[in-house]
């Protein structure tokens, strides 16, 4: 699937999926973000899951 990442607004990027909040934690459709696999490789690297899931299940938070 390629689209416009939603973190970095590159266009014509293939997209991953991210879980804003994990489906263990309560995550729903709402909660998945279409980002670039260089972002998302970027905050798994920055953000355990747990760091992600409490304060950073917004995009505009990461
Ligand atoms: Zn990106
Ligand atoms: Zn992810």
């Amino acid at each position: 699937m390629e689209g416009t990442c939603e973190l970095c607004y590159r266009e014509n990027v293939v997209l991953t999926k991210h879980h804003l909040l994990l489906r263990a934690e309560g995550g729903k459709e709402e909660h998945i973000s279409y980002i670039c696999e260089a972002c998302h490789k970027h905050i798994h690297t920055l953000y355990t899951n747990r760091e992600l899931a409490v304060g950073l299940n917004t995009i505009k938070d990461l």
